[in-house]
């Protein structure tokens, strides 16, 4: 589904990912963990052609975009992305800002967008605030609904980078069990998180980068149990 090869990038001189080999299989779940300023949130921006790479492969879905400047826009629908500050339109209600891109970009009628965008806002479980706008609601709220506005679009993959970090303690529960929602029904999925409740129940596999290197990857129980690198050992003790 994602397969990154011999990738490397730099910004300017400062090299931000180093010979990153990935492979992710339909329906698996990855979490990404690691020091801030590890790479975490360039490497995801990477598989949705947010940022490019000077060195190695990307191919998501069969597309490779790395060959061809036009397969961007061809990733970018089959993959949903959710950010840590929420990034919806102010100026636009929750079920414009759910419709939007499927109208501008599918060519998706009014009436049919707002019954796929009344779907998924009822899927995260706030249908009633669909002609609301964003500043009107709770930050849980808004989350659910930029995780509601990318399922719109129906992608093959959803990429989330630390969507519950901004985020008031009470109301992380309610997007990470949104998150659970779409990994129980088989999306492929990468999450950049610091949520190790949620990496430990959910994940198949934990990533754990360092200076824009994977560094470790195992499966939930033995990452947590036996970290072999230096590094994961002294990350897993700042934060557990
Ligand atoms: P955090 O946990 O704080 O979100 P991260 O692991 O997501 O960190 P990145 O945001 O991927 O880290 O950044 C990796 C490194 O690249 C950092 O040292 C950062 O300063 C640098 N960097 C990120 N974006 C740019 C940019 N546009 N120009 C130059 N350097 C950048
Ligand atoms: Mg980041």
């Amino acid at each position: 589904m994602i397969r990154m090869q011999g990738v490397q990038k730099w910004y300017g001189k400062f090299q931000v990912l180093t010979d990153i080999d990935l492979a992710v299989a339909p329906g698996e779940r990855i979490v990404v963990c690691g020091p801030s300023g590890s790479g975490k949130s360039t490497l995801i921006r990477c598989i949705n052609g947010l940022e490019t790479v000077q060195q190695g492969s990307i191919v998501v879905d069969g597309i490779d975009l790395t060959a061809h400047k036009r397969n961007v826009d061809k990733v970018r629908a089959e993959v949903g992305m959710v950010f840590q500050q929420f990034n919806l339109f102010p100026h636009l209600t929750i079920l414009q800002n759910c419709t939007l891109a499927p109208m501008r970009t599918r060519g998706i009628s009014k009436e049919e967008a707002q019954a796929t965008a009344m779907k998924f806002l009822t899927r995260v479980r706030i249908p009633d605030q669909a002609h609301k706008y964003p500043s009107q609601l709770s930050g849980g709220q808004q989350q659910r609904v930029a995780i509601a506005r990318a399922l719109c679009m129906t992608p093959r993959i959803m990429l989330f980078d630390e969507p519950t970090s901004a985020l008031d303690p009470e109301m992380v529960k309610e997007v990470l069990d949104t998150m659970i929602g779409l990994a129980e029904e088989g999306m492929t999925m990468l999450v950049v998180t610091h949520e190790m409740g949620f990496a430990r129940s959910v994940a198949d596999r934990v990533i754990f980068m360092a200076d824009g290197r994977i560094v470790e990857q195992a499966p939930p129980d033995q990452f947590f149990m036996h970290p072999q690198h230096e590094k994961t050992k002294q990350f897993l003790g700042q934060i557990l």
